[in-house]
């Protein structure tokens, strides 16, 4: 099976990433593209936008005494080029539009206008044929929200002028956005493909927010998580109450405009709230000061709403004022932390700009001070909300990539750990079986393999020899040149052994100064010739200490098995014997004067034969 490095699991986590994202764009796009090649196809004749024909009366216009019908013939008309932004007003809280309508022989004519600011009465030929909103004897009215219109024609429609009262005490009064005049279908058509439109731009926002929050919540990082997916879900509801479907899903344009009023207003204080989630570290002051203002302002206009005449529309052109400074001193105040945070930091700022960019459009097409954009102004959100994304996406691949070097150092460290462990055990198990100071087998690794030798000696009728010599007088030279010439003498004898010892003979340290060898595959005849060799290389050994020389001789005990197979007993029990047989002729050469060897050959039930050297 393949090993998968960490680096090749983190591709793979970003190409399925990559993929799902793919997969989403791809949904989102055949949405957007379904509705654009609708508007194409129902595109004019069917309908027509009127730009021109406006004229415009400030104030209500005289009425017929006896009649009580508005007087439009001998009224005081100026013609205007927009039927929004009309000059020359003073207090007045009602204007009268005029407007002749284009023909195009439309079987099904009506009238189509984006929004007017605030309640209108449509009057043609002295009737009223439409109304938002009710405007009293008084002449007053109430903001009633900012539906888009859709007026039925008469059909001698074209004989007669258009009169529209409009009634507003906000800073605008009149028509805004888009007016157009066309067969219902396709006035339906063209303001449902826009709904439609601005749905694919919502449900990208909407899923950004949900995907941001699950990736938050999963990563441990509620309050980023929490932040962003509030600011995902307020900017979608915010451009779902200012869709054109809201109305159609439920009419109650007064109640949506509530929700996007106040999910506007609430932005700069989730885009603060972002800011110092992000920033932990290093708090920035400023984005406190945002919220604490956004949360004022809005608490302030709830509150003037609910229990004054104040009414929340009114709030609009003084948050727009404040969403500039808050948002600009945001990402001035913020600018240096954004800055430290590195990429993330970037995108942060790019985001809030996108959002701010977006919204300032939206504002001033509002305004009328630029054209206006419809759904365009959303990229902006969706902008934002992506960026979202890919700040989680980068601390994403950031911590991914820690995690990595932090497991490849782990695992390296491991591996060192563990070859020092095992050559510390290695030196253990050495020390275990070792000697200290010959560094020859100690008496129980001995015991271990002379078993296992023995016993293959049985098994493979091999002859074997175990010889056992005694340093003579070894006690004097300690006496004489002390302990550590003792020692030294020792490791020379440990030196001369293994020198002329076989490679695989086992050589113990059985005692102080006992030495035992168990040659393998060794009959008697040549196991003497090595004892001999030995014993006068013992004799050789000079050790030097101050400048005297310390000769060394030894006592040695031979007992050789030529046929092991021979032997009833165990391994145990044959190896226990052949020492004690070497060491009883060891003690024999002791005994008869030292420096000697004493052979003999174990056979079964018959005593031993020696043999003196
Ligand atoms: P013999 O010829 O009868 O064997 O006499 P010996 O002196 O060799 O025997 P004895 O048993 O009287 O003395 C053995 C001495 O070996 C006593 C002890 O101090 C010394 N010895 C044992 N182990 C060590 C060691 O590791 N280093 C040193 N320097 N001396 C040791
Ligand atoms: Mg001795
Ligand atoms: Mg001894």
């Amino acid at each position: 099976m393949l090993q998968r490095t960490p680096l090749f699991s983190i591709l793979l986590l970003y190409i399925r990433k990559a993929t799902i994202f793919a997969l989403i764009a791809f949904v989102l796009n055949s949405i957007t593209a379904g509705p654009s090649m609708a508007v194409e196809k129902s595109a004019p004749p069917e309908r027509q936008v009127i730009t021109s024909g406006w004229s415009y009366h400030w104030g209500d216009l005289p009425t017929n005494p006896l009649t009580k019908q508005w007087e439009y013939i001998d009224a005081e008309w100026t013609p205007t080029s927009t039927p929004g932004d009309i000059p020359g007003r003073t207090n007045e809280k009602i204007v009268w539009l005029k407007i002749d309508l284009p023909s195009n022989g439309w079987r099904d004519p009506y009238l189509f206008v984006s929004s007017i600011d605030l309640t209108v009465q449509a009057f043609q030929d002295g009737q009223q044929i439409y109304h938002f909103g009710d405007i009293d004897a008084e002449g007053n009215s109430h903001f009633e929200g900012w539906p888009w219109h859709i007026i039925r024609l008469p059909s001698n429609y074209l004989q007669h002028s258009l009169y529209l009262r409009v009634y507003s005490d906000y800073p605008y009064i009149g028509l805004s956005g888009e007016i157009s005049i066309g067969d219902r279908f396709s006035l339906l058509d063209e303001v449902y493909s826009r709904g439609v439109a601005g749905l694919s731009f919502i449900l990208i926002v909407l899923l950004v927010g949900i995907i941001s929050t699950i990736m938050g919540s999963i990563k441990q990082d509620r309050g980023a998580a929490i932040c962003t997916g509030l600011l995902s879900f307020n900017l979608a509801l915010m451009m779902f109450a200012e869709n054109e479907l809201s109305q159609v899903v439920w009419f109650n344009p007064l109640c949506w405009r509530y929700i996007a009023a106040f999910c506007y207003f609430l932005i700069p204080g989730f885009l603060a709230g972002i800011v110092l989630v992000w920033c932990k570290d290093k708090t920035p002051k400023v984005a406190y000061g945002v919220l604490l203002v956004t949360a004022l302002f809005t608490l302030g206009v709830a509150s003037l709403s609910a229990f004054t005449s104040f009414n929340f529309v009114n709030a609009y052109p003084y948050f727009d004022v404040l969403f500039i400074i808050l948002v600009l001193s945001l990402v001035m105040g913020c600018f240096k932390q954004f800055k430290q945070l590195g990429m993330p930091g970037i995108l942060m700022t790019f985001g809030i700009m996108m959002l701010f960019i977006s919204l300032l459009l939206d504002m001033l097409s509002a305004h009328d001070l630029i054209d206006w954009i419809g759904h365009s102004g959303q990229w902006g959100l969706v902008a934002f909300t992506l960026t979202s994304l890919a700040i989680y996406l980068v601390q994403d691949w950031k911590q991914q990539i820690a995690l990595a070097t932090l497991t490849e150092h782990l695992e390296a460290e491991v591996e060192v750990r563990t070859r020092e462990l095992q050559s510390n055990k290695k030196q253990l198990e050495q020390l275990a079986r070792e000697d200290f100071l010959t560094s020859l087998l100690n008496r129980r690794a001995f015991s271990e393999l002379a078993m296992v030798e023995v016993s293959n000696a049985i098994r493979y009728e091999r002859s074997l020899s175990l010889l056992l010599f005694d340093l003579d007088h070894f006690k004097d030279i300690n006496d004489q040149y002390g302990h550590s010439v003792g020692d030294l003498v020792l490791k020379a004898i440990a030196s001369t052994t293994k020198e002329t010892c076989r490679e695989g003979d086992l050589i113990c340290r059985y005692g102080g100064e006992e030495f035992v060898i168990l040659l393998h595959a060794t009959d008697s005849d040549y196991a003497q010739i090595l004892a001999d060799r030995l014993r006068e290389a013992i004799n050789k050994i000079k050790v030097n200490t101050n400048d005297l020389n310390v000769t060394i001789t030894a006592s040695f005990g031979l007992i050789c098995l030529n046929k092991p197979e021979q032997f009833e007993e165990s391994s145990e029990q044959l190896l226990e014997k052949l020492l004690a047989a070497a060491d009883k002729l060891m003690y024999e050469v002791k005994v008869s004067g030292r420096d000697a060897i004493k052979v003999c050959e174990l056979k079964p039930n018959i005593g031993p034969k020696t043999q003196v050297n």
